[in-house]
């Protein structure tokens, strides 16, 4: 980006900020040399005379003297002349000048004036205090007064510094005294409110709780997955119960250096106490509460000490000294044991995903504040957007608005929330790679075929939305979301998903007799729903056992490999067969239906190639008219919204999807 009006960078400035800072040392130095000069050369007359004319000066002038003051040295002699007219004449000669020449010419040999003006004699030849130590003390006093200066200011930098090294100690918690968040806030969440009342209650009155010595969790843990509200909901319990609200995230304890950590954690403790009755939030407290002793190279003293000053600190405190430790985690899993026993974390509140209700509750809470077309139905959408999380849906609201101005609408319209839901699914539209009419042909085709097996097998999901607009790594893909939120998962629901899965590249195989590699994300996907069903769901020959443990992957926190194999190389063969199995009995179903219902299929594609995007509405219609009647809508995916084209890094699979 080219600035055509540069503005000059202001090079002055850095030499008069020195300059101030010099301003000081200055006016000291000036100081000096006035007093050097006062002390040294003060009285210095409008005449100076040099040596070889003074007998002569002195002579012609004798008349105008009023008195002269003469002041011997070691080695010099100073005449000072005060003349009638108020003029101050001086002259410094050698000594031995004035005692050889000038002496005998003013006094007599038995010292009597010889001039008729007064002579002031002042043997500074004589030690005295004043001459012997008058000029070493001034120069002590500068030199004092100049290490005074110095030292003030020095001082001020190490005790700015030393405040930064104590701060370092100090607790990084941020302090909110007025939290404005409260529970009309968090949307949907009302199981977890409700738990999280109890809590209010006793921040608002804890003498209450105490009159009864009814004991409170001191902390409570709220786990979920990231962006369904638990900071959130944190700072709602705050709001609701108007007390101080510390939120430290648990990254924040964790330093290059041993012990600053539990330092900072003291310090917030100590700081809480001052306010209670408050409320301390620790976000990500995995950070700190991993498990002590794991992970690689043995584990993390840092780490561990201010795991151990925490819980040093939750059991310091009583259990009613008003102080609240709300934490929360996505990974719970790979918190320390020690910190979830009682007195501790002792409540677990779990923050789920939205359910539908939820999600829609959400969009509305979010849609305040902007400008939504009446005709948007957030119910519907929310059934669209199974798995997401309060914050993908502020996320996609946010993004729709910004659709709605890029696209120069007046407010935010239907065709904007949904391509900002696609984004959150898939990201961008592509519209800088051009597909080939064969390649749009082929993810037209897998699509459809994806499509209408979400159509036909009666434990499908149901089919919302089928897409060609290439986005991201995917060609193209299927949105099939549960008809209701589902909490299980039957053996015949997960065989469908895997047929569906299936399905896309079925269709390759049906209509082109070749296969692309658009089918890998599918496979994989399949591969592993599969692999799930025998190991850990026990949904297959080899009976209900759990032969796999998913520990995840704690990126090194606990164990490196990711799964727990609970069973011998003989057993590894048979999960083998059985996934096997399963996978070729679905690819079977998908071939049958898709072969059944051939015409949909090529109906599907051909108008997907029309189109672009069909959605669950006009596959309804499509299927009962065998054609689509109403006008193309304008695509909004082809205003152009992203500036930067994504490069290519290799190629890709072409229709790749993920249907939902
Ligand atoms: P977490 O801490 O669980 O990762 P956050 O509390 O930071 O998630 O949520 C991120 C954002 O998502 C919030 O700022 C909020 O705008 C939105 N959000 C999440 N859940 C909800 C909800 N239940 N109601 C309203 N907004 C929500
Ligand atoms: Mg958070
Ligand atoms: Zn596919």
């Amino acid at each position: 980006m080219s600035n055509p009006n540069p503005r000059p960078t202001p090079r002055s400035a850095p030499p008069r900020r020195s300059l101030r800072t010099l301003l000081p040392y200055l006016l000291l130095f000036a100081v000096i040399g006035v007093v050097i000069w006062l002390a040294f050369f003060s009285g210095q007359g409008h005449d100076t005379v040099i040596q070889s004319g003074l007998v002569a000066y002195l002579q012609e002038h004798a008349g105008e003297f009023d008195t002269v003051k003469i002041v011997t040295t070691e080695t010099t002699t100073k005449i000072t002349g005060y003349l009638k007219d108020k003029t101050i004449f001086t002259a410094v000669v050698d000594r031995t000048f004035y005692e050889t020449i000038l002496q005998p010419t003013l006094f007599a040999a038995d010292g009597t004036p010889l001039v008729a003006y007064e002579i002031e004699i002042i043997n500074a030849y004589q030690r005295t205090f004043w001459n012997t130590f008058g000029p070493s003390l001034l120069y002590l006093v500068f030199f004092v007064i100049a290490m005074v200066f110095l030292y003030s200011r020095m001082a001020g930098a190490v005790s700015s510094s030393n405040t930064k090294a104590m701060e370092f100690n100090r607790s990084r918690a941020r302090l909110e005294t007025k939290v404005k968040t409260t529970f009309d806030d968090v949307a949907g969440a009302d199981a977890e409110k409700q738990e999280m009342m109890e809590i209010v209650d006793y921040l608002r009155n804890p003498k209450k709780y105490t009159k009864f010595g009814a004991k409170l969790p001191k902390g409570v843990l709220l786990v979920g997955p990231p962006g369904t509200g638990k900071t959130l909901l944190g700072k709602a319990v705050a709001g609701e119960a108007n007390v101080p609200f510390y939120s430290i995230s648990g990254s924040d304890f964790v330093e290059m250096f041993v012990g600053v950590g539990a330092g900072r954690v003291r310090d917030m403790f100590q700081q809480a106490k001052k306010t209670a009755p408050c409320l301390i939030f620790i976000d990500e407290l995995d950070a700190v509460g991993r498990q002590r002793g794991a992970g690689l190279g043995g584990g993390n003293d840092e780490r561990e000490q201010t795991l151990n000053q925490l819980l040093i600190e939750m059991d310091g405190f009583s259990d009613n000294s008003g102080i609240i430790v709300l934490a929360a985690t996505n990974r719970d899993d790979v918190l320390d044991p020690a910190l979830l026993r009682a007195g501790r974390f002792d409540r677990k509140i779990t923050v789920s995903l939205p359910d539908r209700a939820g999600r829609t509750a959400i969009f509305k809470v979010h849609a305040r504040g902007k400008i939504i077309d009446d005709e948007v139905d957030f119910d519907a959408i929310s059934r669209r957007t199974v798995g997401f999380s309060g914050a993908d849906i502020e996320s996609v609201l946010n993004d729709a608005a910004i659709l709605a101005i890029r696209d120069n609408s007046d407010n935010v319209k239907l065709r904007h929330i949904d391509e900002a839901i696609d984004r959150r699914i898939a990201g961008p539209a592509r519209t800088t790679r051009q597909l080939n009419e064969h390649e749009r042909k082929v993810i037209a085709y897998h699509e459809a075929g994806h499509a209408v097996i979400g159509l036909k097998h009666p434990y499908s999901d149901k089919v919302q939305k089928i897409t060609i607009i290439p986005r991201g790594q995917t060609g193209g893909h299927v949105l099939m979301t549960p008809e209701e939120d589902r909490f299980l998962l039957t053996k015949n629901q997960l065989f469908a998903r895997i047929v569906g899965y299936l399905g896309g590249r079925t269709s390759e195989e049906v209509f082109f007799d070749d296969v692309s590699t658009g089918a890998q994300n599918d496979i994989e996907v399949a591969t592993r729903i599969a692999r799930l069903m025998v190991t850990e769901f026990g949904m297959s020959d080899l009976g209900p056992i759990q032969y796999e443990r998913d520990t995840g992957s704690v990126f090194l926190g606990r164990d490196y490999t990711s799964s727990q194999k609970n069973f011998s190389q003989q057993v590894a063969l048979e999960i083998d067969k059985a996934v096997r199995k399963i996978i070729e009995q679905a690819h079977d179903k998908a071939r049958e239906i898709i072969e059944e219902n051939r015409e949909d299929v090529i109906l599907i594609a051909e108008t997907l190639l029309d189109r672009e995007t069909i959605t669950a509405e006009q596959i309804d219609r499509l299927l009962k008219d065998r054609k689509l009647d109403e006008p193309k809508q304008a695509a909004i995916a082809s205003v152009v919204l992203t500036e930067k084209p994504k490069e290519e890094v290799k190629p890709k699979p072409e229709a790749e999807d993920d249907n939902k």
